[in-house]
């Protein structure tokens, strides 16, 4: 190595599993947050704010010790203060912490929404990372099964506004009431106990404390006792099979397609009822764009008063990339080239009234004045607005087409 290159100061990497983005990922980025912002309004869903970093225990205590996330997915600390703390791996935890320390019983059945970064250490790759971005949705303090089909609904309709619903399927599993869900769980070790032998070590650790999520091993070992394991449906009461019908009675109602799958549980120990996730096969093996259910136990487990609630969240990145190529229109209303400079003051004033009129414009007025209509012109916009001088005067010419470049062209001669 020679002398100078070793004198060089090495520049920090990014942390493996985060993203910068800049220009089209991140319009569609944008693109996502702005879509889902307009259609949850339609939903009637308040905004809410809850922290980046929370207690340790209002995830570990939520999660479940056994949940990948707790287990080996979490990004705890001791801060300077000696507080175990966590960057948040998910939003429900916290908004369930947050309903209870603020009182806001008061208003439930309480609709709200969010959405920004979480942290889990994970193994990187397409459609996975270590920061990454949600959407999120949540219905507190109802035992309705008309929240649950209100909130499929909005899912489905955020979709079909991101234009990625085709291809996109929707499916569903109830996990019953307590009672049903803990005869199910009976059979389903017994039926597990019986293949003992032949399931992963990852499932056999799930055996004892969370034998539910067997199911949903993505292990080939695991995959035929999985399969070959009893539905729910035989262990299901009276009531929650009214719960899970009036549910799927509102998405039909609706027009919101939608398939049984009878292997879908989602993690959590005090998930009841409706579970679901939105699939995809076209982000090769990370295919869940959207998932969540009904967790009627976890407020309580919180330490708060028994709280029926349910709700959604949605990899923001994996959304981004299902998005078609032609959805970001980044095309500007006018652009304005000077290929004078005595006219700079007139082509600012145009510019400075085309702006607060409310159009996207940008200035060419440095480099050559030769070669700024050209440099202009490249530049994708409904307008090209040249500012110069013609017979030894001031003098102003637009191209373009269509109402914005009309419109554009008005305030201009207005000046
Ligand atoms: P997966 O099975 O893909 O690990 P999950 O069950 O852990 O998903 P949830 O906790 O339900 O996911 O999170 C909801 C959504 O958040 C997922 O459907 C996915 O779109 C997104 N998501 C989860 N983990 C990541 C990650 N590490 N990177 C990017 N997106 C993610
Ligand atoms: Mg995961």
């Amino acid at each position: 190595m020679s002398k100078d290159k070793s004198a060089r100061i090495a520049t920090p990497q990014a942390v493996r599993g985060t993203q910068d983005m800049l220009g089209d990922f991140a319009d569609r980025f944008a693109h996502v947050v702005d879509t889902f912002e307009r259609v949850r309004r339609l939903y009637g869903f308040k905004r809410v704010e809850v922290p980046v970093i929370e207690p340790t225990a209002v995830f570990a205590r939520s999660l479940g010790e056994t949940t990948d996330v707790v287990a080996k997915e979490m990004y705890s600390f001791d801060d300077r203060g000696g507080e175990s703390i966590t960057l948040r791996p998910e939003f429900t935890a916290g908004i369930a912490r947050a309903y209870i320390t603020n009182g806001w019983q008061q208003f439930a059945p309480l609709k709200v929404a969010t959405h920004g970064p979480l942290f889990r250490y994970e193994r990187p790759q397409k459609g996975r990372y270590r920061q990454f971005h949600q959407l999120d949705a949540e219905v507190l303090g109802s035992d309705s099964p008309l929240a649950d089909a209100e909130l499929l609904v909005f899912a489905d309709q955020l979709l079909k506004e991101l234009g990625i619903a085709e291809g996109v399927t929707l499916t569903l599993n109830t996990l019953g009431d307590a009672e049903s869900r803990d005869a199910w769980r009976a059979a389903l070790v017994e039926h597990f106990e019986a293949h003992r032998g032949n399931l992963s070590e990852d499932s056999l650790a799930r055996l004892d404390k969370n034998p539910l999520r067997i199911l949903d091993s993505k292990d080939p070992r695991d995959r035929p006792i999985a399969d070959s394991a009893p539905d729910i449906d035989a262990f299901l009461t009276g009531e929650a099979q009214d719960f899970f019908g009036a549910v799927t009675a509102g998405l039909d109602a609706a027009g919101v397609a939608w398939e049984r799958n009878a292997r879908l549980v989602r993690g959590l120990d005090y998930y009841r009822h409706t579970a679901f996730e939105f699939v995809t096969d076209r982000l090769g093996a990370q295919g869940t764009v959207l998932g969540g259910g009904r967790y009627d136990g976890l407020i309580e487990a919180l330490g708060g008063p028994p709280t029926a609630a349910v709700g959604w969240a949605a990899g923001i990145e994996r959304l981004a990339m299902l998005l078609a190529d032609d959805v970001i229109d980044n095309r500007l209303d006018a652009v304005i080239a000077v290929e004078d400079d005595s006219q700079l003051a007139l082509a600012t004033r145009a510019l400075a009234a085309l702006r607060n009129g409310g159009f996207a414009t940008e200035i060419v007025a440095s480099g050559s004045p030769r070669k700024r209509f050209d440099k202009a012109a490249k530049i994708p916009a409904h307008a090209l607005i040249s500012v110069g001088i013609r017979d030894g005067e001031p003098h102003i010419n637009v191209r373009g087409e269509g109402d914005r470049s009309k419109a554009a062209e008005a305030v201009v001669r207005a000046l």
